[in-house]
């Protein structure tokens, strides 16, 4: 690849480090890019630089929100229903949810799985953020939206066991939901059946 400028490998390089990019497709983004008015490209290096300056994590439910927005629009708002928290992995399984309009309570993001291979250990998860907001009350029933992964169910044991002292219907989506993948689009119907087949845990 020595037949392009430095600057530009550096760019395939750095590109290539994204999910799904491989050389080809780096390549094509650049000289896409290399197309582009100058203004157009420098707002896009703008955004992404920008990124950990304007976006962070909901204090309440760990979502990814505004700075300028923080409770997240989903905890502050006065039409969701509180007495539901559905517990999932990452921020973007919210985004899953919230594009089908399929639920309607809150969400509180674990930030992870329990796993011995990647070093994830209980103090990993976002657990004494989920007692605070039990202990401040209203919540009636957690819906487990966990991967069904042997993590997934070694990570539903664990916060099952952390969330004995309340008095709560625990329970977990009907399976054949990707979650924590990468997915492009859930429709409304396999999401509400996942709801609405969802099983009792305790
Ligand atoms: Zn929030």
């Amino acid at each position: 690849m020595r037949y392009y400028p430095e600057s530009l490998l550096k760019l395939l390089t750095e590109l290539q480090k994204l999910p799904g990019i491989g050389p080809k497709t780096a390549q094509r983004l650049a000289f896409h890019l290399l197309r582009e008015p100058a203004e157009d490209v420098r707002r896009l290096g703008d955004a992404i630089a920008r990124i950990h300056d304007t976006i962070t994590h909901c204090e309440i439910c760990g979502a990814i929100t505004d700075v300028a927005q923080n409770p997240c629009y989903i905890c502050v708002s006065p039409q969701r229903d509180r007495t539901q928290l559905c517990l999932v992995q990452r921020p973007d399984d919210i985004a899953i949810f919230e594009k089908t309009g399929a639920f309607n309570g809150v969400y509180h993001v674990l930030g992870g799985l329990l796993s011995a291979l990647n070093n994830v250990r209980p103090e990993d998860l976002r657990v004494i953020e989920l007692h605070e907001r039990l202990e401040a009350g209203g919540i009636e029933e957690i819906i487990f939206a966990l991967n069904p992964s042997v993590e997934g169910s070694a990570t539903v044991t664990f916060v099952t066991r952390e969330l004995r002292p309340y008095s709560l219907k625990l329970t977990q989506v009907a399976y054949g939901i990707p979650l924590g993948s990468d997915l492009d689009y859930v429709d409304e119907m396999t999401l509400s059946r996942a709801l609405e087949g969802r099983n009792v845990l305790a």
